[in-house]
């Protein structure tokens, strides 16, 4: 049934025709190259761009111990201990301390494991100083920190789940990330989509990762105990996303969150409870209400044209887990109705930290106030963070909460 009524909605929105076209017949970078579970023998070395140091003049740069800077063909040079800032200096050459070189990567790899440490925070593995022009065609560099996947996982396990919570939960989480960080490495979709020179951000835009900054005992137990544990379908990896609070279903990555998912069983939706309560439902998020200004939704909506009155804002269609998928506002003195999407056309462009989701229940206004009473916090997509905890406290086991939010995937060891 839930199949069907996401056909019909998928038929409503003309997006068969949109799909079929983005998976068989466009031109240009393809989102979901196909990686299959034979490509997967060891745990790879994965290059973690840092977000704050993405094509910028200079970053600041600490190596406690004996390094090696190298370039292409080889060590450039060897040191201990070196505190400066590495640079893109003359004619657009790198400067790192008191080295300057053309080459267009630079690789400072410590001797000890640790002792690298950029803008504050340390990192295991090296680093790399890549040229990297910006839009405008001016030089800058971009700084990545390469790591083997397992070493990488140790620091997204402490910084993107509550350590605190049942051990199953988070070895559910720690697969599911797993995936999601080879999916990006094998796929290599950063840099064929977003032209960037690095496998993943260490920021929400891919996985939070703050080096060894967040590594704990729980989170090394966590992610040794699921080492080489990966979600499997039909012998592929795939892209599995993970959101905080689903309110109760989660919805098809597809459509929330267009062709950067693939439209397959296990990123399709499921419902997150028993029948009677929501797994998530002991969320902090799990339900809300917030205030919105009408005048201050016109700046962000419709910031060319700031005399416009929004008169009324309605749902016109919602996804089969009850997430509203699009939006129509009436706005005064126009006999035509505004519609937009309810995530990324609404949510996204208002403030998706205010407005945390788009289960919306309730939905209630006047001239100047619009007042959302909602459910869930994030996109919806894949597992729900707070459900796993919650099924985890039930006792399921790591397996059969990753087999439950992608349905029909099944948990293997590759390594
Ligand atoms: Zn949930």
């Amino acid at each position: 049934v839930r199949r069907e009524t996401v056909l019909q909605l998928l038929t409503l929105a003309g997006i068969v025709v949109g799909s079929f076209f983005l998976h068989s017949c466009m031109a240009g970078p393809r989102y979901h190259e196909p990686v299959t579970v034979g490509e997967v023998a060891a745990p790879p070395r994965i290059l973690v761009g840092l977000g704050k140091f993405v094509r910028v003049d200079a970053a600041p740069l600490l190596v406690r111990g004996d390094y090696a800077i190298h370039g292409d063909k080889g060590v450039i040079e060897r040191g201990r201990g070196m505190s400066a800032p590495v640079e893109l200096r003359w004619q657009d050459g790198v400067r790192v301390g008191a080295i300057a070189t053309s080459e267009p990567i630079v690789r400072i790899v410590p001797a000890a494991d640790g002792d690298l440490e950029v803008g504050g925070i340390r990192y295991r593995g090296e680093l790399h100083v890549m040229r990297d022009d910006d839009k405008g065609g001016a030089p800058k560099i971009t700084l990545a920190n390469q790591i083997d996947l397992e070493g990488y996982l140790k620091g997204v396990v402490g910084s993107e789940m509550s350590l605190s919570q049942g051990i199953e939960a988070l070895k559910a989480q720690s697969i599911a990330a797993r995936t999601y960080a080879m999916f990006e490495v094998k796929s290599r979709t950063l840099r064929t989509v977003k032209g960037e020179k690095f496998d993943v951000y260490d920021d929400d835009r891919s996985q939070v990762y703050l080096g060894i900054k967040n590594e704990s005992a729980r989170a090394i137990e966590v992610v040794d105990a699921t080492r080489g544990m990966f979600m499997i379908y039909n012998g592929r990896i795939f892209k599995t996303f993970f959101s905080s609070t689903c309110g109760g279903s989660t919805e098809p990555a597809h459509i929330v969150l267009g062709r950067e998912a693939d439209d397959i069983p296990p990123l399709n939706g499921t419902r997150c409870g028993d029948g009677v309560h929501a797994y998530c439902e002991g969320s902090k998020h799990f339900r809300w209400t917030v205030t919105l200004m009408k005048v201050d939704l016109v700046k962000k909506l419709f910031p060319d044209k700031p005399q416009t009155a929004i008169e009324r804002i309605e749902i016109t269609r919602k996804l089969a887990g009850g997430h509203a998928w699009e939006i129509a506002i009436t706005v005064a003195g126009s006999s035509k109705k505004v519609t937009m999407g309810a995530n990324d056309g609404f949510r996204r462009r208002v403030d998706p930290r205010v407005i945390k989701s788009t289960l919306w229940e309730d939905l209630q206004e006047d001239a100047e106030k619009v007042v959302i009473t909602g459910r869930g916090w994030g996109h919806a997509c894949g597992l729900c963070q707070y459900g796993a905890y919650r099924m985890a406290e039930l006792g399921f086991s790591a397996v059969q909460i990753c087999e439950n939010y992608y349905p029909q995937a099944k948990v293997q060891k590759l390594y």
